[in-house]
């Protein structure tokens, strides 16, 4: 549990927040990983459908956690849903960046990098978005998508800036916050 909190990393709870909403709307019903019917589908998915190994590499390993397949943030916006959950090991989970424009690798450019061979790739990138149709992720129109990425962003500046004025407005009362530095 961190003890240091930057607007930023509360504006990135609220986004979290929005996108697990936003799926248990497609879904019908709360998806909390954590607990109760949620948890007993990521455990579905992690040792029924990948077998207990890395969506990514193909590796056994016991500290497998969820990786969000089209990423849990407002740059990607993926949903909170099961059909956009995997498990990943730990190196597989670090998403690589495009050095030109510094945003992350989607999915399949992660998979490519990460696949050893072209067979390997192709039986991955199968198994991926079989798990996509089976899980019914819902199939959003890039209109869709960019709506969702314009208000998440709006969501992110307006969840920033309450705390800035928040923090004003503490100022602003008592005036011996500021006097006493
Ligand atoms: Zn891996």
């Amino acid at each position: 549990m961190t003890t240091y909190n930057t607007s930023s990393d509360s504006a990135n709870t609220m986004i979290r927040a929005f996108l697990t909403k936003i799926g248990e709307e497609y879904l019908g019903h709360s998806f909390n990983t954590g607990s109760g019917k949620g948890k007993e589908i990521w455990t579905r998915i992690k040792e029924k459908t990948f077998n207990k190994k890395c969506a990514f590499c193909g590796s056994s390993s016991e500290n497998l956690t969820i990786e969000h397949l089209i990423m849990f943030n407002r740059d990607q916006c993926g949903l909170n849903h099961p059909g956009n959950i995997v498990p990943c090991c730990k190196s597989c989970n670090k998403r690589l960046r495009h050095s030109d424009t510094k945003k992350y690798y989607d999915w399949l450019e992660q998979l490519e990098a990460v696949c050893k061979t072209i067979e390997d790739l192709k039986i991955r990138k199968k198994k991926i978005l079989k798990h996509i149709k089976d899980e019914k992720y819902p199939d959003l129109t890039d209109d869709e998508v960019n709506a969702l990425r314009a208000v998440a962003m709006s969501l992110y500046e307006r969840t920033s800036s309450e705390l800035e004025k928040s923090i004003n407005l503490f100022k602003d009362i008592d005036k011996t916050l500021v006097r006493r530095r």
